[in-house]
């Protein structure tokens, strides 16, 4: 029985690394503009994977927003694959919460365009977090592709990833990178030895894969005609997605080898250590900035708009989409020419501008309708993730004029709501956010605040124990 061998056209984008973004955008810009024309004027080349993110489609429209109509075309009928990801971050040193941010937004913007892929395409990161498994699959992804991290002791091409709550996920896994059919070779007897390198390790009638492309590379026009002339010689070459590669290694069968946990071994590709320390002032930057924006921004503003305060949600849009162009592996991992890191800061900064002045805003406006015992108090907030009964520490005064503490129940603490119904429904704003409003005008700002941030922070915290 012949082998079928799906050969996946794609390339590897990193947004700034040996040279800064813009330049890395203008090249990305020349990429697209070449793949769109060939593309149009040659079905026989049906398929390219741009990575895994959907981030390079914004960078390039960004520069030539009339060809978003061409783009849309091509990834509508999934000859162009983009998404899950919005960027390809590292694992390990963003926080838990960005990569779920980073799967949804790549997920919607990809679909806004025509559609998403379902596989978790890790090309190159640097090892990979023992969460990621339940982070896929609750996010609706179908597999997990990997490269470096993955150690000896996996003996072939697929394998079950299961994390610390027991979810599995299929991993295809690019055993010789994601760079193994770049600059594939036009004669055949060179391509069949190609692919005889391929072939080790592999079961008899197992689909087998060569990934076409690598960093920054562009698109082979020979490719088609390549397998065109090798064909009849053992083998069934197919120019694929990955989404069709995977729906062939699913048919064949996962192997039955089970990972727990996280993987960082050395044993098959560098997984570069020493990026967890390299430049720690970025490390900093992003545990500060990702802190105020997920720790006091968010539930502060989420409780103010349930309490008829001014939707901030635009901001903190802004200041995620902000935070997240700099957790690509790349970028937060140190690793880069000093000019991308020096990129870096300004970023942080606008980020957490927005992030401190929304939660500076959430917090006057909960005071302005909460009533504290008289003669006055100070209102005290602490936006936890676990509920308290009790409310908040009040400093008020005695009657010889000196402050003294004590602790205000829920009952003596109350919210004054504005509205007919009292707090506001979460869903008349974004259904995205789950939860019921903070339930009643006899809520504390606090026990209120921790309620709705421990229903919103579900998928965080079950992503926070990777940091
Ligand atoms: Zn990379």
């Amino acid at each position: 029985m012949s082998r079928t061998v799906y050969v996946v056209p794609h390339c590897h984008w990193d947004r700034e690394w040996y040279q800064p973004h813009e330049l890395f955008r203008w090249r990305l810009v020349q990429m697209i503009d070449e793949l769109l024309d060939y593309m149009e004027k040659h079905p026989e080349y049906r398929c390219f994977n741009l990575d895994g993110q959907s981030i390079v489609i914004d960078d390039y429209l960004d520069l030539r927003p009339e060809n978003e109509g061409r783009l849309r075309a091509l990834i509508e009928s999934g000859r162009i694959v983009i998404g899950p990801w919005w960027v390809q971050p590292d694992e390990f040193l963003p926080s838990g919460e960005s990569h779920i941010r980073s799967f949804q937004k790549g997920i919607r913007f990809a679909e806004r365009l025509g559609g998403s892929l379902r596989v978790g395409h890790c090309a190159d990161q640097f090892g990979h977090i023992a969460q990621m498994p339940q982070l896929m699959k609750q996010l609706g992804l179908t597999s997990a592709c990997l490269w470096r991290g993955v150690s000896d002791a996996i003996p072939g091409w697929s394998f079950w990833w299961e994390a610390p709550d027991g979810t599995r996920l299929p991993v295809l896994y690019l055993r010789n990178s994601y760079s193994s059919g770049w600059r594939l070779p036009k004669e055949p007897e060179d391509l069949l030895e190609r692919v005889h390198r391929q072939e080790r390790d592999l079961a008899d009638g197992l689909p087998a894969v060569l990934m076409n492309g690598t960093d920054h590379s562009r698109m082979e026009p020979h490719v088609p005609a390549a397998l065109a002339a090798a064909k009849d010689r053992g083998y069934d070459f197919k120019l694929a997605t990955l989404g069709e590669y995977e729906a062939a290694v699913f048919v064949a069968g996962i192997d039955e080898v089970v990972h727990h946990g996280e993987m960082r071994s050395p044993d098959r590709s560098n997984v570069l250590v020493g990026v967890l320390s390299a430049r720690m002032n970025i490390k900093q930057r992003d545990f500060e900035v990702s802190g105020w924006l997920e720790k006091y921004a968010e539930p502060l503003e989420l409780l103010n708009y349930l309490h008829h305060g001014p939707d901030g949600t635009p901001a903190l849009r802004h200041a995620w989409r902000t935070l997240l162009e700099n957790s690509p592996h790349d970028s937060i991992c140190g690793c880069s020419v000093d000019q991308t890191h020096k990129e870096m800061f300004p970023r942080y900064d606008r980020a957490e501008q927005l992030a401190r002045q929304v939660a500076k805003e959430s917090m006057w406006h909960i005071a302005g309708r909460t009533s504290v015992p008289a003669p006055g108090g100070l209102a005290v907030f602490r936006p936890l993730r676990t509920p308290r009964r009790c409310c908040e520490r009040t400093s008020r005064k005695t009657g010889r004029g000196t402050p003294s503490w004590s602790c205000l129940t829920a009952s003596e603490c109350r919210l004054r709501s504005s509205g007919r119904n009292g707090a506001r429904s979460s869903s008349t704003r974004r259904t995205s956010r789950p939860g019921r409003p903070c339930a009643t005008s006899t809520s504390c700002a606090n026990s209120a605040t921790t309620t709705t941030t421990s229903r919103r922070w579900s998928g965080s915290s079950m992503a926070a124990t990777s940091r």
